[in-house]
């Protein structure tokens, strides 16, 4: 037998030949990322139930030099979840770990396996009274280790930040097999190097997350929703002081939309509320959770919002005044990428920068691109709270996609030239993967690379976690 034939009776050894997918059918949906543009190609798919039968297929990965793509939910946007082209790797699914595996309401933690759905966790903690924050668009259907692979945003970051902040513990399958179980429950712990902390965002190029100790919140007593018009993001910044002042640790969501992101979600999805008959410049969706009652919460939604109309920093506001209303205004921010993906091609930007900055550089940066690409549709949108924004470029009326993505990389230097000029970041939630890892390159100093890839040769000196992506 050949060492791949050798490799593959050894997996299916370990798993039973139901869970070592090899035939095109059963690969396919596992080989090609979320948007559709990226297909590699697999030895095989492996689909381990348990944390013993990953390790063990580490050990085999080891032995034989097998690459290894960990997998969640693949609604990755940067290409990590894939192989390259050939043909070597495996691609290790994590879905069959989707037990949650303790809630301690006292303690306000829930351990989970890696590969349940984010969806699934805040039902759980849910039903015990209590919140897990995390909460993005894909949560249907991408896994907390994926979440903690990327150190997700999402829409809640301002008041509990990213998935980072919410991870006490991890269980981590070395590439070497082992079970690192770091499981541990603990506001404080200071015994040395954090090695959680190098694993999370770390794209599975260390280790792979097999399970996770996560911290859980009172559940708001009430939740509402606003929606406010303003005539620029300079206007949005000084609503975004104004709600921090008036409304401290309440203000739970703060998310910037320009109007041509509305007027593309009008189009895409006409069944979706259109709140303002007019078009104003922005729109601010605003978010408020009171621990006391929807009374507390109603009043200082209506005190800050009364502020801001006469402080001229906004034009008009809805509120909702239904769950079925705050759920219509929330769609129509999720609902735009899901409008760009249905329009057609754009190039996508995944950009923080210094809250007060962000003016200058939506200003600064529109200009360059209508002076290199004239028309170009700008679809602006993000989570304004966090200094994070989707700066997401579309083609000219009437210019094709493939001319229009034959200017990506020019593009891309237009924009992250500007990001880095202001101190920001290139990459704020998604992570680097396969995509972006020459700009990573591009703007990292070398001294930042150097001591990456120190890591990276210390923890996986065989080269085997998923290769080919940060680095
Ligand atoms: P995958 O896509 O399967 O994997 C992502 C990366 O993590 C890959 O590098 C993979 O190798 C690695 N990985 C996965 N599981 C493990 C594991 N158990 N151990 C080690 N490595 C692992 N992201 C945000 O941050 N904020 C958003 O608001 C947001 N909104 C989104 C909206 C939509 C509609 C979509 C499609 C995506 C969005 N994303 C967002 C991106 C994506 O959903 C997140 O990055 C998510 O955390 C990925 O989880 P996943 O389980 O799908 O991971
Ligand atoms: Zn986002």
């Amino acid at each position: 037998m050949s060492d791949q034939a050798d490799f593959l009776a050894a997996c299916r050894d370990l798993l039973g030949d139901a869970y070592v997918l090899t035939e095109d059918a059963d690969t396919a949906p596992f080989l090609t990322d979320w948007r559709d543009r990226f297909t590699g190609k697999a030895l095989a798919v492996l689909r381990p139930a348990t944390v013993e039968q990953v390790a063990a297929i580490l050990r085999a990965c080891a032995q034989w030099q097998v690459p290894v793509v960990p997998q969640g939910g693949n609604t990755g946007l940067v290409l990590g979840s894939i192989p390259d082209a050939a043909g070597t790797a495996v691609v290790l699914s994590l879905a069959r770990l989707n037990s949650i595996r303790a809630l301690d309401p006292v303690n306000r933690t829930i351990t989970v396996d890696a590969g349940c759905i984010l969806q699934t966790i805040q039902e759980a903690a849910s039903a015990a009274g209590c919140l897990f924050p995390l909460s993005l668009a894909a949560e249907g259907s991408c896994t907390i280790g994926g979440n903690l692979a990327t150190n997700a945003g999402g829409t809640a970051v301002l008041r509990y930040g990213n998935t980072r902040e919410l991870c006490l513990g991890l269980e981590v399958v070395t590439p070497q097999g082992e079970i690192w179980s770091g499981l541990r429950g603990l506001r404080k712990d200071n015994t040395g190097y954090d090695l959680r902390d190098l694993y999370i965002g770390a794209e599975g190029t260390l280790g792979i997350i097999t399970g996770a100790v996560m911290k859980l919140y009172p559940q708001p007593k009430a939740c509402i929703t606003a929606l406010a018009a303003m005539p620029s993001p300079a206007h949005a910044l000084r609503l975004l002081s104004l709600m921090q002042d008036h409304c401290g640790a309440s203000l739970t969501g703060f998310e910037l939309m320009s109007q041509y992101c509305l007027q593309l979600v009008a189009e895409q999805f006409p069944q979706l509320p259109r709140p303002f008959a007019e078009a104003h410049g922005q729109y601010v969706l605003l978010e408020l959770s009171s621990s006391q009652s929807e009374a507390h919460a109603v009043e200082l939604l209506e005190a800050s919002i009364g502020a801001a109309l006469e402080d001229e920093l906004i034009e008009d506001a809805v509120v909702a005044s239904s769950v079925a209303q705050s759920e219509g205004l929330w769609q129509l921010r999720e609902h735009i990428p899901l409008a760009q993906a249905q329009a057609g091609k754009n190039i996508k930007h995944d950009i923080s920068l210094p809250i007060s900055c962000i003016a200058d550089f939506i200003a600064v940066t529109d200009a360059a691109l209508e002076s290199a690409f004239p028309g170009c549709q700008l679809v602006c949108f993000g989570h304004l709270g966090d200094g994070n924004l989707h700066y997401n470029v579309a083609p000219p009326p009437g210019m094709t996609d493939r001319d229009f993505l034959a200017n990506q990389d020019a593009i891309n230097r237009i924009v992250h030239d500007q990001v880095h000029g202001f101190g920001g970041s290139i990459s704020a939630e998604h992570g680097i993967g396969a995509l972006k890892k020459d700009d990573l390159a591009r703007y990292k100093s070398p001294l930042e690379l150097q001591l990456m890839r120190a890591v990276k040769q210390a923890l996986d000196p065989q080269n085997i976690m998923n290769p080919g992506k940060i680095l």
